[in-house]
Parts: C-alpha cells; sequence; structure tokens
C-alpha cells in the first residue's frame, strides 16, 4: 500500500530519525526538504543552481522553488513520507493543490509531541563535525572517542543554532506557525498525535508503525 504521510513536530523531535526507520520499514520515499535541495545542488540541476543562487546569498530558498521540488518528488514518488514540509498553512495549501493534480490524498499527518524541556535538552547536547557533517548527540549517540569524529577525525564543535538560547527563538518561531497548521490538518481529520520519548525501542517502533498504518 502507497502511505503517504506527513511529520510534524518541532526541530528536535524525531522527525528525520523516525522518517528513516518508516520509509525503510514500508517502503517509501522519506522526502526531506533540506535533503532534497541540498540534492539539487550537488546534482546542479537546473532548480538546484536556482536554489544555490538564494543559498550563497545567505537568503531563504523561496517558497515557489520549494514547491517545484515537492511537486517533482511527489510525482516520482509511490508513497512517501514529507518531512520539514509544509511549514506553515500557505504551504499546506499549495501542497494540497498539488496532491489534487497528482489524484493522490494523505494518509495521515503524524504530530511528533516531545515535551519543550526535552526538546532543549536534547537540541543542547548536539555536536558535529564541520568537515564531514556528521551529527552525534553527547546523550544518546555519542562519539567514540569524545571531541572526535569517528568517520573523519575532525574535532566536533557545537553549533552556534543548538544552544539554548539560540534554540529557544527557533523553537518560538516553529511554534507560531506551526499551531495553526495542527489545526488546519486536525480539522480535515488526518492529525494523529504520537509521545516521541525518544526511545527508539524495538516496542516503541511496532507501536509507531501500528499507529501509521491502522485503518
Ligand atoms: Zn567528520
Amino acid at each position: 500500500m502507497a502511505y503517504r504521510f506527513i511529520f510534524l513536530g518541532a526541530p528536535g523531535s524525531g522527525k528525520g530519525t523516525w522518517s528513516a526507520i518508516v520509509s525503510r520499514r514500508l517502503a517509501l520515499s522519506h522526502l526531506s526538504t533540506g535533503d532534497l535541495l541540498r540534492q539539487e545542488v550537488a546534482e546542479n540541476s537546473e532548480l538546484g543552481q536556482k536554489a544555490k543562487s538564494y543559498m550563497d546569498a545567505g537568503e531563504l530558498v523561496p517558497d515557489e522553488l520549494i514547491l517545484a521540488l515537492v511537486d517533482k518528488k511527489l510525482g516520482e514518488a509511490n508513497g512517501f513520507i514529507l518531512d520539514g514540509y509544509p511549514r506553515n498553512i500557505a504551504q499546506a495549501k499549495s501542497l494540497e493543490e498539488i496532491l489534487e493534480k497528482n489524484k493522490i490524498s494523505l494518509s495521515k499527518v503524524i504530530y511528533l509531541e516531545v515535551a519543550e524541556d526535552e526538546l532543549v535538552r536534547r537540541i543542547t547536547s548536539r555536536v558535529v563535525c564541520l568537515n564531514c557533517g556528521a551529527t552525534y548527540n553527547l546523550q544518546t549517540m555519542p562519539p567514540t572517542a569524545a571531541g572526535v569524529c569517528d568517520r573523519c577525525g575532525s574535532k566536533l564543535i557545537q553549533r552556534q543554532d543548538d544552544t539554548e538560547d539560540v534554540f529557544r527563538v527557533r523553537l518560538d518561531a516553529y511554534k507560531r506557525q506551526t499551531a495553526p497548521l495542527l489545526a488546519y490538518y486536525e480539522k480535515k481529520g488526518l492529525l494523529h498525535r504520537y509521545k516521541n520519548d525518544g526511545a527508539q525501542t524495538e516496542e516503541g517502533t511496532e507501536d509507531f508503525l501500528k499507529l501509521l498504518t491502522k485503518e
């Protein structure tokens, strides 16, 4: 069955991790707009070139461009998980037009609920490798040797974005944009909430899959 999901959740709520697990288990395409953009840029496609001009200028990639990307990928995918899109009501409405055009509909919208203090704890324990892009979590997925990347041996750092003050600002912006999305999908009867305590156990995974695939 070609399931079509949207995963909503704050930064650090586990959207990426769950998307990876579920897309593998249910044979779905994992459509993360951030990853897709980077991929288009790497392939130097027409879309990628346009996106790069904004990124190089330090500007946000405009909505129309992201939409064109989603449109292209939805057309190619059989079933999918949208991770990081839509971010606001305007994008949700554009997405609806694309779905209608392709004569498909969403199976479920999953909201990954995590307590705010837990999000802050998760994000502030994140360290990254600036050389190869690997991400580690000092609590849940620490590097083998403290402060050193397992993959390439470079020094690990905490990104400026991942300090508590900066993260709280991001979280507030996220909440302003996303609260209306929850209401939007709730009204359509598509919204399901999942309390994501962060333990990616076998049992947790089966529970989550059950929520996704239940009629
Ligand atoms: Zn590295």
